[in-house]
């Protein structure tokens, strides 16, 4: 594969796995290209067939193909299928399937394995933590607001 297509590849998928998400940096590490068609099963490199990967999932989706695009038991693609409408995320970090196709797509790439539920609990917590520290750089603010005034009323009132 040439290299200038892998590098496509990695910007289209923003460096992270098409599949379960994790990025570069989660990995340590670049990731790998999956052929959603295998090449076991002609697929080609062109870049429409190609998907930003990690090497977990890259293994667990093995040389699957469903050559069917309206199959239920197939794959979900990252880009061509609407995943919302697909799968959600419970409070406890794992997906939920809302379609058959997502319950087949979900065991099969093991997209509940216990380290992306840990992974997606520690994202969740970094967003609650972000949010409480908005809101106490806010109330902060507020406070030395507060203090300025004060401070400003209490110079007027012994000059
Ligand atoms: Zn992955």
């Amino acid at each position: 594969m040439r290299l200038t297509v892998r590098r496509q590849v990695r910007e289209l998928f923003s460096r992270r796995c098409g599949y379960c998400g994790i990025s570069e940096l989660d990995n340590g590490a670049e990731l790998t290209i999956d052929h959603f068609q295998p090449q076991v099963a002609q697929g080609t490199d062109a870049l429409e067939n190609l998907v930003y990967c990690c090497h977990a999932c890259n293994g667990f989706k093995g040389e699957f193909w469903n050559p069917d695009p309206q199959a239920v038991l197939r794959l979900l693609h990252p880009l061509r299928d609407n995943l919302p409408e697909h799968f959600t995320e419970s409070e406890s970090g794992e997906l939920v399937a809302l379609t058959e196709t997502a319950g087949f797509h979900i065991e099969t790439l093991h997209l509940n394995r216990p380290q992306l539920v840990g992974h997606r609990l520690r994202l969740r917590q970094n967003e609650r933590m972000a949010r409480e520290n908005l809101a106490f750089r806010e109330q902060i603010e507020a406070y030395e607001e507060e203090l300025r005034s004060l401070i400003e009323r209490l110079r007027r009132t012994t000059s």
